[in-house]
């Protein structure tokens, strides 16, 4: 059994990812996190940690106060989370931080030797031509964590080296599923933040809600499984039951099914390849009772087809587009933006920044920054 590092323990990830710790007996290196040290104190109480990071310097001042009398060392801002992500000791790192915030800490491990258990999309949506070839110099496995990324990798195990003729992305469609786009303008973020069957954090929720999250994912994958962005087929699936599956060129279609519960994906990262018993509800077909499929809408949800170009483009395109998002979601959040000024923002950053350069996690960062003041300077 292995022992984790938890980066974003206390996000809706990172917490299920401990409850898994709990169930399977695991041991906790260390932990980070933003903000919320009352949930941390309690982590470091249960979880005996050898090492905690705060991004916030000054909660870590207060948390250091607060867990004195345990043997947990508190470490704090940027540099503290990518400290606790090469803690000796642990062996696989669950990038669970919400955003580009993760790409730091996540290629630290990676360059320590920790295996991967990969939530944080935007590590490979903005760095994974950087990430990948780093992932195979140090000899680490990126695992991916992502419901549809851990169906596909988990619908290829045993099936050698047969060439995959594409991957089938499910997508639940979101809260505006069915919408226009004269319905869309005039959401609310109360409303986005309903999502119809996943229960996540505030910025993935909007994800969905644009389907950003989708073609997010649809870069992610291209990066994890090595496949061209056309041969990455997305279908709405409502029940969020077929997680994802990939189809071989003799026509057959392996997926994988379960409730839709991130423990199952994130307890496999884990665990990998073992599987283990797992704490999560089994999925009873027979009360499902039916599956239903449908073509997402292109036109309403620009989103897809913006991350397909922009994946295309390559270079810094992914990170200007991911940083534009992560921008206006934050806007829109904040009710200064309305909801589909979120798709236009990140398209026009995507339209209108050129020159950076995309050759190392910093010029990856720099990007992010210009994408960020080119929303802020567009909605002043
Ligand atoms: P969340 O908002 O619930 O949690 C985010 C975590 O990151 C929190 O612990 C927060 O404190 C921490 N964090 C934020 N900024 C930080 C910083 N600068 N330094 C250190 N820690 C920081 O988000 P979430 O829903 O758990 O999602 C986390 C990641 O997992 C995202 O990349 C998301 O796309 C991905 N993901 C989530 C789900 C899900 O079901 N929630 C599913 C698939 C993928
Ligand atoms: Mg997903």
């Amino acid at each position: 059994m292995r022992n984790v590092i938890i980066l974003g323990s206390t996000g809706s990830i990172g917490r299920q990812a401990l409850s898994v710790c709990r169930h399977l007996g695991l041991r906790v290196a260390a932990i980070a996190a933003g903000s919320n040290i009352e949930l941390m104190e309690r982590q470091i109480r249960e979880f005996s940690p050898g090492v905690a990071a705060v991004a916030d310097e000054k909660k870590a001042a207060e948390l250091k106060a607060r867990v004195a009398d345990t043997g947990t060392k508190v470490l704090s801002g940027s540099d503290g989370v990518c400290e606790a992500a090469v803690c000796k000791q642990g062996d696989i790192a669950l990038s669970a931080i919400v955003g580009v915030a993760g790409l730091r800490p996540t290629a630290e491990a990676i360059r320590t030797g920790k295996d991967i258990a990969l939530a944080n999309k935007e590590t490979l949506v903005t760095a994974g031509h950087i990430i990948m070839p780093m992932a195979k110099e140090y000899g680490v496995d990126i695992l991916p964590v992502d419901s549809e990324h851990s169906a596909i990798f988990q619908s290829m195990a045993g099936n050698g080296d047969n060439r995959l003729k594409s991957i089938i992305l499910t997508a639940s469609g979101g809260p505006f599923f069915g919408f226009d786009r004269e319905q869309l303008k005039n959401v609310t973020a109360a409303q986005a933040l309903k999502h119809p069957s996943w229960s996540m954090g505030a910025k993935i929720t909007v994800d969905s809600a644009t389907m950003m999250n989708k073609g997010l994912e649809i870069i992610e994958a291209a990066h994890l499984f090595g496949i061209s962005v056309d041969d990455i087929r997305v279908v709405i699936h409502r029940e969020s039951i077929l997680h994802s599956a990939v189809e071989y060129e003799d026509g057959s279609v392996i997926g994988q099914m379960g409730v839709p519960d991130m423990r199952t994906a994130i307890q496999y990262a884990f665990t990998y390849p073992k599987r283990y018993p797992s704490e999560v509800e089994r999925l009873e077909l027979a009360k499902i009772g039916r599956m239903t499929f449908y073509s997402p809408d292109d036109e309403a949800f620009e989103a897809m087809s913006i991350c397909r170009a922009a994946f295309k483009s390559g270079g810094a395109a992914p990170a200007i587009l991911n940083g534009a998002n992560e921008a206006a979601v934050a806007l829109f959040l904040n009710g200064r933006i309305g909801f589909s000024d979120i798709t236009d923002a990140v398209k026009s950053a995507v339209d209108n920044i050129r020159g950076k350069r995309a050759d190392t996690i910093e010029d990856i960062l720099a990007a992010d920054e210009a994408a960020r003041s080119f929303v802020t300077e567009l909605y002043r």
